[in-house]
């Protein structure tokens, strides 16, 4: 399955640990829009139903973290353009220059075939959980976030 902008603003903007309600009430606009309006105007575009614009994008990087070559490909792919899109994780989005910090380090790939970091593979992926101890992974048994 391929990733579209939409998902991929979501996942970076779950990762920051922020609502659609969070979001919406941090953009100012002029003229003044309605509360619910942006927030449904932010419900549309992770949807892929309302286009995000240049500006919408700059915008929302004031909000949370993503990279904008991240969803420039994505949206280019979603045009049928085939362009490579860099690897991406599936559950938190980060990609190469925009890792999760993690109390130890930037994150790193999880698997092979980079889909997942290893910031999510420890904490919430039960099958990425590996009973050899790989660079990057933390021991078994380690707890996330709980130095070695
Ligand atoms: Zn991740
Ligand atoms: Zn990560």
């Amino acid at each position: 399955m391929t990733m579209t902008p939409g998902d991929y603003l979501r996942l970076r903007r779950e990762a920051a640990g922020l609502s659609i309600e969070d979001v919406a009430a941090r953009i100012e606009t002029a003229p003044h829009v309605p509360h619910r309006d942006r927030a449904a105007w932010l419900k549309a575009i992770e949807n892929g139903i309302a286009p995000l614009s240049n500006g919408s994008a700059i915008l929302l990087r004031f909000m949370f973290r993503f990279d904008p070559v991240v969803l420039d490909t994505l949206a280019a792919r979603v045009s049928g353009y085939e362009v490579e899109v860099p690897a991406i994780c599936r559950l938190c989005g980060c990609s190469e220059f925009d890792a999760c910090g993690t109390a130890r380090a930037p994150c790193a790939w999880a698997d092979e075939a980079k889909s997942v970091c290893d910031g999510c593979a420890n904490l919430c992926a039960p099958d990425l959980h590996s009973h050899e101890t790989r660079p990057g992974t933390f021991p078994p048994g380690a707890q996330p976030g709980v130095p070695a």
